[in-house]
């Protein structure tokens, strides 16, 4: 069994993250390619971005806050 690499609750299979962080994952991942293509930003912007607008909830500002403090999780290639 694994846990979060976050918050320590047991982790999805193949995933380092619980089912809360993931989907933060995937939500967060699916508005970057939105963002992209819209306004060309780099993965790092896009999560530097996260951590300072206030309208990021919970889940999400803790996965980019982990992904900015060099955990890259799984960044798009
Ligand atoms: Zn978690």
């Amino acid at each position: 069994m694994t846990f979060c690499t976050i918050c320590g609750r047991v982790a999805l299979n193949e995933s380092n993250l619980c089912r809360y962080h993931q989907d933060a994952l995937d939500s967060l991942r699916s508005s970057y390619e939105r963002w992209r293509e819209a306004s060309g930003v780099s993965w790092e912007e896009y999560i530097e971005k996260l951590c300072q607008i206030d309208e990021s909830g919970r889940w999400v500002l803790d996965v980019a806050e982990q992904i900015r403090s060099g955990d890259d999780l799984s960044a798009p290639t």
